[in-house]
C-alpha cells in the first residue's frame, strides 16, 4: 500500500467511539456534528475536519494511488442476496437489511478503496418515516388504506450508500450529416381527376463533422449490487457541494453498505452517462433543422473520481401478499419507491373513461346524421 494524497486513510474502525460517561458505544447524532451516548445522553462532538475532500485522479495502472486499505470495521455478508456492510463490534445482526434473510456471516476484511468524502444523515428514523408516509398519501393511484398498512407491517434502516463520481474533460470528434428544411410544390390529381399543387417539406442532407468539448463535474455512480438502480440511481437531490471528508464517526449508528461494483465498472457507467450531454452538444456544433450522427470518438482527459458515501433510509413495507421497496434520501427526504396501485381505483377510472368515450362517440354520430348526406357533396377543395 501506497501513501494516498487524500484524506480519511487514518480512521479509527467503528467500534472505538465509547461514551466517556458509561462505555457505551456512541452513535452518530443525525443534523449534528456530534456523537451521542443512547444510554446516558452524553455527547462528545466530532472535531472539525482538517482536510477538503478532494479528487482523486483515476489511474487504475498505478494502484498505489487508489486509497486502497484493509478494512478495520466488522462486515456482515448475506449468503442470500451477497449484500455485505459493517456493523458495530457488539452489533448483533440476524437479519440481512436488504432481503430480510437470516443467513448472514462474518466476512474477512479486504483491501478495498477507502472513501474519501460523505454526507452525513441529516434527520432521524422517525423523520424519514414522516417522509415516506407524505409520499405514500401522495399516491394517486394506491389504496386508502396503504398508510395505516405499510405503518403497521413497514421497515425503516438507516445506512450509507457507496457512489462513485467522475469528473472528466471530453472531447469528441464526430462526423454526420446536417439537415435544413425547405418547401417545395407538388403536383399532384385529386379524386376528382382535376391537377392540383401542394406545399410539401423536405430536408437537405448535407456532410458535417468536427470537434467538441463537454466538461463532466460529479457524475454519480451508484456502486453497490444490492441497492436497485431504479432507485438508487434516480435519488437525485444531493447536495454534494456539502460533501465532508470521510469521517467514521459519522457512521456509528448506521450500517454502511460496501461498493460491490468498483470503480473501474463504474467508470464505464459514467462514460454511458456521459453520452447525451455530448451528443446533443454535437448536434447543437452540427446546426440546422436535424441532425444525425454518424460517427464520434470521444477522449477522456484529467479524468478524476471521489469514492463517497450517502445516506439513505432504506425499506420495504408490505400491503397484501407483496412487498414493496423504497429509499428516501437521508439530506432532503425524497422518496423514490413502488407503491401498490388499486384496483378499483383503476376500475372505477376505466369505467368513467369508457362512458366519457363513449358519450363522444354517440354525440359525434348523431351531428354526423344531422347534418344528412347532402353535405359530402358541398365540400370544395380550392386549388393552391
Ligand atoms: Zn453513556
Ligand atoms: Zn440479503
Amino acid at each position: 500500500m501506497g501513501s494516498p494524497a487524500s484524506s480519511g486513510q487514518s480512521n479509527p474502525g467503528i467500534e472505538s467511539y465509547r461514551c466517556a460517561q458509561c462505555g457505551a458505544q456512541l452513535v452518530y447524532q443525525p443534523g449534528s456534528t456530534q456523537l451521542e451516548c443512547p444510554y446516558c445522553g452524553h455527547t462528545t462532538p466530532i472535531a472539525p475536519p482538517a482536510t477538503t475532500v478532494d479528487e482523486i485522479p483515476l489511474a487504475f495502472s498505478d494502484k498505489s494511488r487508489l486509497n486502497l486499505e484493509l478494512e478495520k470495521d466488522r462486515v456482515i455478508h448475506c449468503n442470500s442476496c451477497a449484500a455485505e456492510f459493517s456493523v458495530a463490534a457488539d452489533e448483533v445482526t440476524q437479519s440481512c437489511p436488504f432481503c430480510g434473510s437470516n443467513v448472514v456471516v462474518e466476512a474477512e476484511p479486504i483491501h478495498r478503496i477507502t472513501p474519501n468524502g460523505l454526507l452525513p444523515f441529516s434527520f432521524r428514523e422517525s423523520k424519514g418515516r414522516e417522509f415516506l408516509l407524505k409520499w405514500l398519501g401522495s399516491r394517486f393511484w394506491a389504496p386508502n388504506n396503504l398508510k395505516a398498512q405499510a405503518l403497521k407491517h413497514g421497515r425503516l434502516d438507516g445506512m450509507y450508500i457507496p457512489y462513485w463520481t467522475y469528473d472528466s474533460d471530453t472531447t469528441t470528434s464526430y462526423t454526420g450529416m446536417r439537415g435544413d428544411h425547405y418547401w417545395e410544390t407538388e403536383s399532384y390529381t385529386d379524386s376528382q381527376g382535376n391537377s392540383r399543387t401542394r406545399q410539401v417539406r423536405r430536408t437537405a442532407w448535407s456532410f458535417a463533422s468536427g470537434t467538441v468539448f463537454v466538461e463532466f463535474d460529479d457524475v454519480l455512480v451508484l456502486g453497490s449490487d444490492s441497492v436497485s438502480d431504479k432507485f438508487g440511481q434516480r435519488l437525485s437531490n444531493w447536495d454534494l457541494e456539502a460533501l465532508v471528508p470521510y469521517e467514521t464517526q459519522y457512521l456509528v449508528g448506521f450500517h454502511t453498505l460496501r461498493y460491490s461494483r468498483d470503480l473501474e465498472r463504474c467508470w464505464s457507467t459514467a462514460q454511458q452517462f456521459m453520452q447525451p450531454e455530448i451528443d446533443s452538444s454535437i448536434r447543437y456544433d452540427i446546426g440546422g433543422d436535424d441532425q444525425r450522427i454518424t460517427t464520434k470518438n470521444t477522449a477522456y482527459n484529467d479524468n478524476s473520481f471521489k469514492h463517497i458515501l450517502l445516506p439513505v433510509f432504506a425499506g420495504s413495507y408490505r400491503y397484501g401478499k407483496k412487498n414493496y421497496n423504497f429509499l428516501v434520501n437521508g439530506r432532503s427526504g425524497e422518496v423514490q419507491g413502488e407503491a401498490p396501485i388499486s384496483f378499483w381505483k383503476v376500475l372505477i377510472a376505466v369505467v368513467l373513461a369508457l362512458i366519457v368515450i363513449g358519450t363522444a362517440v354517440y354525440f359525434y354520430q348523431e351531428s354526423e346524421q344531422g347534418q344528412g348526406s347532402s353535405s359530402s357533396q358541398s365540400v370544395e377543395v380550392l386549388p393552391f
